[in-house]
């Protein structure tokens, strides 16, 4: 199956048949496995073979095939599927740190993940250093030798810095680090993180994979040995694992994955050109163009590609901004990004509001700025929507 190319890959990889043969995954909507004997149960708990399971916390065939897809789309050796993407950034780092373990951050981050460095690890006496992300000279004076881990979010929401996975990959493995990357706004289709360096790659499942805003769930990637080693025994402990239902729902948004994000991406280009320059914007960010800061290493860590997210900065603040968000008629006002229908959110006043203002001008989350994600409308309806609520939030 490796061999095989990405749709091939998305459509067929990992798939396990029951004795009926069915075409569509089977959603095994079970808690536990029956052994024929009490032999087999005790050597089954000695050590379980690849397509043996125990109890659903440890795995599901279901979850199996979920995991081995997204394992062949991203290039890594393994997955474990998690219950939402929150549950695989907390487990991907409290199963490999402890007390007395330091961890280098970027600073711009989803604010649950904000959360889980700044408040859960050091409670727990990991301590951390915040960087900006974007700065390869800041990664290198923060790493120490004791420095056990790198966390940071390839693209920031949401004002979509890139960071260079393969620079920070470098400076983290100079000092033993392992390199974590929530590759959420780059996706699972246009990354390479494992091949860039990246020692472990986590997923929202929630965003681009469902892609249809049905379910919660995430994935840790990485190396067999991370993977069993390391993140299975603390994921089965401690009762993050993924609902086989959902990970039916996660297989079936894989089959479609590639050309949802690509046809998306696309849009969000259109969207972001035809947008460059607008009177009622200070501006236009998407990772896509080609004034865009980083636009030289989004050539080489993305192959050019921006997502399928752009954010616009409002002239007249808060108040056009609002103005901008009520008149939409095509895009819905929700938080949550990577869905069919496309999503306007205000990140000053609901996911960033928890940040001081200070940390909001140091990150560019202005009053003004509306992250935008793009779908799968049709792309003329989309830009004549945006064109329309930019002229009516002027006032
Ligand atoms: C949404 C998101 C998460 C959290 O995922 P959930 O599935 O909501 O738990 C983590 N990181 C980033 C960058 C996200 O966008």
């Amino acid at each position: 199956m490796s061999d095989w190319n990405t749709r091939t890959k998305l459509v067929h990889g990992g798939t396990r048949r029951s004795q009926y043969n069915e075409v569509s995954e089977a959603i095994f909507l079970t808690q536990g496995f029956v052994y024929d004997t009490a032999e087999q149960a005790e050597a089954r708990f000695i050590e379980a073979g690849p397509d043996e399971f125990i109890y659903a916390r440890y795995g599901n065939p279901t979850v199996a095939m979920f995991e081995e897809r997204i394992a062949l789309l991203e290039g890594a050796e393994d997955a474990f599927a998690t219950a939402s993407g929150m549950a695989a950034v907390n487990g991907a780092l409290c199963s490999m740190l402890k007390a007395g373990d330091h961890v280098v951050s970027a600073r711009a981050l989803f604010g649950s993940c904000l959360y889980i460095l700044e408040e859960i690890l050091t409670r727990f006496g990991v301590e951390v250093t915040f960087v900006d992300g974007t700065d390869l000279d800041a990664w290198r004076a923060a790493v120490r030798p004791g420095t056990k881990a790198v966390f940071f979010e390839s693209m920031s929401n949401p004002t979509l810095e890139v960071i260079d996975v393969a620079g920070v990959a470098g400076i983290a493995h100079s000092v033993g680090a392992r390199v974590v990357v929530d590759n959420v706004f780059s996706t699972p289709v246009f990354s390479n993180a494992i091949a860039q360096g990246a020692d472990a790659v986590i997923y929202s499942a929630t965003k681009h994979i469902d892609g249809q805003g049905r379910t919660l769930g995430g994935v840790i990637l990485g190396t067999k040995e991370f993977i069993r080693k390391t993140v299975e025994p603390y994921m089965k402990h401690t009762g993050g694992s993924m609902s086989p239902f959902n990970a039916w729902v996660m297989l079936k948004g894989l089959e479609t994955i590639d050309l949802r994000v690509r046809a998306q991406a696309a849009s969000a280009l259109a969207l972001a050109e035809a947008l460059q320059g607008h009177a009622a914007l200070e501006r236009v960010i998407y990772p896509g163009l080609k004034d865009h800061a980083q636009n030289a290493l989004v050539q080489r860590q993305l192959g050019g590609k921006g997502g399928t997210v752009l954010s616009l900065d409002i002239r007249g603040g808060q108040a056009a901004a609002f103005r901008f968000l009520n008149t939409l008629k095509v895009a819905v006002i929700s938080n949550n990004l990577g869905d069919a229908k496309s999503i306007a959110t205000h990140p000053a006043t609901t996911t960033h509001q928890r940040l001081s203002d200070d940390m909001k001008d140091e990150l560019g989350i202005t009053p003004g700025l509306v992250r935008f994600s793009v779908g799968l409308e049709d792309a003329e309806d989309l830009i004549a929507d945006v064109q329309q609520a930019l002229a009516a939030s002027q006032g």
